[in-house]
């Protein structure tokens, strides 16, 4: 099916915000301090249609960072602006099948079989952003996601300043990525920039919006304003297919069939290219680094929906 009424829309949010609310399997992230502290039971859920329709259910205000979910954006942003062989050639687009923060990942290929999506890629990705200085580079980022958002979004401070006190695990990753030749700028000051990208504050109806520009082939369906281009979406897409959620992601493509992306702040995007972002956040996350509820609840508004782009009939 490719066209849903609103009262659909409507019905599949609140029936996966019912089935659910009380649901409490996974436990918040810790190994970042600050992320352990942000309420557990926070859930919100929202779909944006590339017409600009925005329906809701549950907490639509409550921020959290957005951790992962970023390193869909830096990669839009790099692929828009230096063209899509720079990130084949000089990051790589591969699955790792391993954690995400994984180094055993970059010795296997001396940093050439990784991809945006998780740390290691993701950090190399950061430092191949347009900019001679960690300003330029920053900025550039920043505007994007507000511009894919629709909306200056913050900083959630405390969790930049807790990340950054104890980040020397992704700092380890840009210093061997830079030993590889793998980094395209000073690899400490990029771990920085790359943590303050995750620690971006965003609710649900934000990352919603954000799912539906790239549904929306690179245009903001609310603002309207054209943020990448389709072709840029087009290379987005494959890699948060095959690893936008961790070492889990064949089974995530497996059941959704939704391109999604996790973050270990708690949110979940998906889209269906052509139709609608769907954006989950609740914050317990299971052991890959997956939030259990923003899973089972998009697979329930999926099914509900019939909304799977692999059901061809
Ligand atoms: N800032 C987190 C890290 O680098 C992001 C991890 C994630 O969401 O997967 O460890």
């Amino acid at each position: 099916r490719k066209s849903w009424t609103d009262s659909e829309f409507n019905a599949a949010l609140k029936n996966a915000y019912e089935k659910y609310k009380d649901y409490k399997e996974g436990a918040n992230a810790n190994y970042i301090p600050e992320l352990d502290k942000v309420d557990p039971e926070l859930f919100g859920l929202a779909i944006v249609t590339v017409d600009g329709k925005i329906f809701s259910a549950g907490d639509l205000n409550t921020e959290v960072s957005i951790q992962s979910i970023s390193k869909v954006f830096t990669m839009a942003r790099v692929v828009e602006d230096s063209g899509a062989l720079e990130v084949l050639e000089k990051v790589g687009v591969d699955a790792t099948g391993m954690v995400f923060n994984s180094i055993i990942a970059i010795e296997m290929n001396k940093g050439k079989e990784i991809n945006p999506l998780v740390n290691p890629g993701a950090i190399a990705t950061t430092s191949l952003v347009k900019g001679n200085t960690y300003d330029e580079k920053w900025n550039m980022i920043k505007s994007t996601y507000d511009d894919f958002a629709g909306r200056k979004l913050g900083i959630d401070q405390p969790v930049y300043e807790s990340e950054a006190a104890t980040n020397q695990r992704n700092q380890a990753i840009a210093m061997l990525l830079n030993a590889y030749g793998r980094m395209y700028f000073d690899p400490i000051e990029t771990t920085d920039i790359y943590t303050k990208q995750c620690a971006v504050a965003v609710n649900a109806k934000d990352l919603a919006i954000m799912a539906a520009t790239l549904a929306n082939g690179g245009t903001n369906p609310v603002t309207k304003k054209k943020v990448v281009s389709y072709q840029t979406v087009a290379h987005v897409i494959p890699v948060m297919a095959t690893a936008g959620l961790y070492d889990d992601s064949g089974q995530w493509i497996y059941n959704v069939g939704l391109p999604g992306k996790s973050g270990v702040g708690g949110g979940i995007i998906a889209f269906y290219p052509g139709q609608f972002g769907i954006a989950v956040i609740s914050p317990r996350l299971d052991a890959a680094g997956n939030s259990v509820r923003a899973q089972e609840s998009i697979k329930h508004i999926v099914a509900e929906l019939g909304s799977n782009p692999f059901y061809v009939q």
